[in-house]
């Protein structure tokens, strides 16, 4: 066997194990579900080996998970059957950390902000967690790859680790904790139940203690929405998620035709992309008969439901499929636009329905549904239904639909009017809604230039032009409201010709407007543009 070489962890990992290691204190109990959520995953990586690729080390081995605790010396062990690791694995998985979400995490940490559980979950330290708990951690595994030589890997998580191969390993992975001092209740089996039985319930693998099995293994998804209990649905999310809160919202539903789909969908309560932790990795797992044919699925969901977590399970995808026939194949396609569909249809009912929730969802997710409605076309028009902005006739902080307004648009009313600035406030201390104001017509407020984007590409809403009130060809159906006196046309004629004499080239035109009532004069866009598009422009061009 090779000699035992020692080397150095990446800078951030050294971080990390000093945070680990030095301040978190509550919550240690957590570092078993991340082994455990390993094993999981390694085992699912073999399966799917198993039916894709001929051949596999050991192809007789029972997928499982088995836990040794040991009283006595004060050792855990864990140990899985799945894919194993070779010896640049081991170097590459359990010595730098490759997510971006993990360096973020990282970051915040080091800013001084107390580590809250669940981002913990979402961003995970981890592997890196058994040092909350163990001084020394010892890693032997084996990869399922025929010619795999077995590795052992041990560190005290103190700037570095050792690897030497070892003869004679069977396939998989076992991780053994020599457990600290204050840890030592990890060695019982009274603690490890209790903690699989939280957060592990849902693995779907044999999980064993000391010989004796403790789960029960079950895919909800397919189970019928009355044969699963409301905790059954939050403790399947928590493990799906990682998360330690529960969902916010639900989606549970199987479909016969055009495909056959049993899917559960959850959004959860924070929006973690929002809260400045980088872009988020999709979170939907993508199954065929129950067997994981990738997880988190770049291509069973557009980009714009990244924030999804969840199953999605079609027995009409060939368990073989490789993931380059995934991305284009017109399969993923069909299932992609049936989810979409019935996801966007879910939340029109929300809002009706459920008000509140949906405000909720509106305040953290929002950002999502603008982008698929700038970049999705396909569900482009049921998306726009979603949206929600403020209004001249809305209270603060109450929010309409594009629905609303036509509703209660003014008989004599031909368009939709918008009008985008920073804030209600400022927007309100514009001229630009005098006239508006006057003729008592609502003018939608939109506060994000993705807003008017969305809108000037849409045209029109329900037959009816949307049009940006600074936009100078905008026609009010009846003006009529000169307050005070009226100037002579020869005055307003040498007035307008001396304010373009004085303005040059910063203006094309200058005209009467019968726009205004209190404002003496107003800054318009040339028609096709709206303020916030140009100002999207002028950024853009930089
Ligand atoms: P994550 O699970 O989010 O990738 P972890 O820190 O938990 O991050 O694990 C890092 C990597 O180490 C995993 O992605 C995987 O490649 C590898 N790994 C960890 N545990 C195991 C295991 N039991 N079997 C095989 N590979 C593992
Ligand atoms: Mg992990």
């Amino acid at each position: 066997a090779a000699p035992n070489e020692t080397r150095e962890f990446q800078a951030e990992v050294k971080q990390l194990l000093e945070i680990v290691i030095h301040s978190l204190y509550t919550d240690r109990e957590i570092f078993l579900r991340e082994l455990i959520s390993n094993a999981a995953d390694a085992l699912e990586k073999l399966r799917y080996q198993k039916i894709t690729n001929k051949e596999v080390l050991d192809a007789d081995l029972p997928l499982e998970i088995n836990i040794e605790l040991n009283d006595q010396d004060h050792t855990l062990s864990i140990t899985d059957t799945g894919i194993g690791m070779t010896r640049d694995e081991l170097v590459e998985n359990l010595g730098t950390i490759a997510h971006s979400g993990s360096k973020a995490f990282l970051q915040h940490l080091a800013e001084g902000n107390k580590p809250d559980v669940n981002l913990i979950g979402q961003f995970g330290v981890g592997f890196y967690s058994a040092f909350m708990v163990a001084d020394k951690v010892t890693v032997t595994t084996r990869s399922y790859r025929p010619e795999a030589v077995g590795c052992v890997w041990s560190s005290e998580g103190t700037g570095t680790y050792s690897i030497h191969e070892e003869e004679g390993l069977p396939r998989g992975t076992k991780i053994t904790l020599d457990l600290k001092e204050d840890a030592r209740e990890f060695a019982k089996p009274e603690t490890i139940k209790r903690i699989i039985k939280q957060y592990s319930s849902f693995v779907p693998f044999p999980i064993s203690v000391n010989g004796e099995k403790v789960n029960t293994i079950q895919a909800i998804w397919t189970k019928n929405k009355n044969e699963v209990s409301e905790e059954e649905y939050n403790e399947f999310y928590k493990f799906i998620a990682n998360a330690y809160d529960e969902p916010l919202m639900r989606l549970h539903f199987s479909v016969d035709a055009p495909l056959a789909i049993n899917a559960l969908l959850f959004v959860p309560k924070d929006n973690f992309e929002r809260l400045g932790f980088g872009r988020m990795e999709p979170g939907v797992n993508l199954y065929c008969r129950k067997v994981l044919i990738q997880s988190q699925s770049k291509d069973i969901l557009p980009e714009w439901l990244r924030f999804l977590k969840g199953v999605v399970d079609s027995e009409e995808l060939p368990l073989n499929i490789s993931r380059e026939t995934m991305q284009d194949s017109a399969l993923m396609s069909k299932l992609r636009r049936v989810i979409t569909g019935r996801f966007i249809k879910f939340l029109s009912e929300q809002a009706k329905d459920n008000p509140e929730k949906y405000k909720e969802f509106w305040q953290n997710f929002s950002m999502f549904i603008k982008e698929g409605a700038a970049t999705d076309f396909t569900h482009q028009k049921d998306l726009v239904k979603l949206l929600r902005f403020e209004s001249s006739k809305s209270e603060k902080g109450q929010l309409i639909s594009l629905q609303d307004y036509v509703k209660r648009m003014k008989e004599e009313q031909r368009d939709i009017y918008y009008i985008n600035g920073p804030a209600r406030e400022v927007i309100e201390a514009s001229p630009y809604l005098e006239a508006f104001r006057d003729q008592d017509m609502e003018v939608i407020y939109t506060h994000e230039p993705v807003d008017d984007y969305i809108l000037s590409q849409l045209g029109e809403f329900e037959g009816k032009k949307l049009v940006s009130i600074d936009r100078a060809d905008v026609e009010l159906p009846d003006v009529n409201n000169q307050n005070g006196a009226v100037l002579p046309e020869d005055k307003v004629k040498s007035l307008s010709q001396w304010l373009k004499q004085v303005l040059g080239e910063k203006v094309s035109e200058v005209r009467e407007s019968k726009r205004l009532s209190e404002s003496p004069a107003i800054v318009l866009n040339p028609d096709y543009v709206s303020s916030s598009i140009q100002r999207m422009m002028q950024v853009m061009n930089k």
